[in-house]
């Protein structure tokens, strides 16, 4: 699905209004049967293809992309995962029957899942607990001590196995802005209401405003057909206003183990060493920031790391969520420095 060189020969013709993609405002609702009685629906693309709704459904249901089968469809027989909802010719309101079994050994390996972490980590990190729509309030900046000291080996094993799938090349004198994807980007929970629109408010012009100065790289906790997924239904793959270098998974991430005051948790990381390791002489601890909602996932590099505010779109949020803006001026105002290894990132909102 991600395939940028492709992507390119269809972008939009008129790159001066980006947000006027019909293809990505055109979309349909579907409702996907599961086991005769679980009903997702779903809004999506119509350019949506099969394989990525399948994603979709590996998230909330945990039954493997590759081992499902979606009924109707289309009469007779089973679509391929390349074939296009629109190409289909389905018609809004339509219901599909999903055929598939959830992996027992799946199970276990989820359960430290960007799904569930999400959730977990959310009520640590919001003061208030009135203020699940992330408009208001104060972070408790939760400091993560990593403790275990298997690390280096685990970091040395993952940056010689993990794949990386250049999308757009690095770019001479540029700063790296790692993006997380699952609510600092967008509202990855609930995908009953059009994706495009689970997107944070100013999504498209903070990435755009901040490409001239920033390579961007996405890292999300999840599998790569997912993230591949996401990006593409967001319109982050095709946009003529930005590119991303890569897209980072679960795969470029390992467990440590931390600690959290006086409770001790064991957790994934984002190790932005494996970035600086895969792309030498490019990318390095003084020219990289980490923007994520969990502030553990940058654990190893807590100098690094800028923790944003959840995105949980509700019909207030996604009125009122200002976070992208604010972001915007603050990594604007800090791409002249010639190192960005002495500033303190927990400082960004006041930082002028
Ligand atoms: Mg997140």
């Amino acid at each position: 699905m991600v395939r940028a060189e492709d992507a390119t020969a269809s972008e939009d013709p008129n790159p001066a209004e980006p947000g006027d993609d019909e293809m990505t405002r055109e979309s349909l609702s579907i409702e996907v049967v599961w086991k005769g009685t679980e009903r997702y629906p779903l809004r999506v693309p119509k350019y949506a293809t099969v394989i990525s709704i399948k994603a979709l459904l590996e998230e909330l249901t945990e039954v493997d992309a590759g081992s499902q089968k979606l009924l109707g469809l289309i009469k007779g027989r089973l679509p391929s995962d390349t074939d296009t909802l629109a190409g289909l010719g389905i018609q809004d309101g339509a219901r599909v029957r999903l055929v598939g079994t959830r992996a027992a050994d799946r199970v276990q390996s989820r359960a430290g899942s960007s799904w569930q972490d999400g959730d977990q980590d959310d009520a640590l990190a919001i003061l208030d607990p009135g203020d699940a729509d992330g408009a208001g309030g104060d972070y408790v900046e939760g400091e993560d001590r990593v403790v275990s000291t298997d690390w280096p080996a685990k970091l040395a094993q993952t940056i010689s196995t993990a794949e990386v799938r250049i999308m757009h090349a690095p770019r001479a004198g540029r700063k790296l802005a790692v993006l997380d994807l699952d609510y600092t980007l967008f509202d990855c929970k609930n995908m009953s209401g059009n994706i495009v629109e689970m997107a944070r408010p100013g999504l498209h012009e903070f990435l755009a405003a901040i490409y001239p100065y920033y390579d961007l790289i996405v890292w999300s906790q999840t599998r790569w057909h997912v993230v591949e997924c996401k990006i593409t239904l967001l319109g982050m793959v095709t946009h003529p206003r930005y590119k991303l270098t890569t897209a980072l998974d679960i795969s470029s991430m390992f467990t440590v183990r931390s600690v959290r005051g006086n409770r001790g948790v064991e957790h994934q990381v984002k190790a932005l060493d494996f970035i600086w390791a895969r792309f030498p002489g490019i990318y390095d601890r003084r020219n990289t920031i980490h923007i994520d909602d969990l502030g553990r996932n940058f654990a190893l590099n807590p100098q690094n790391g800028l923790k944003i505010r959840a995105y949980k779109r509700s019909e207030t949020s996604a009125r009122t969520d200002t976070e992208l803006y604010k972001l915007t001026r603050y990594l604007l105002a800090i791409s002249p420095l010639p190192t960005l290894e002495y500033l303190n990132h927990a400082q960004w909102r006041s930082y002028r």
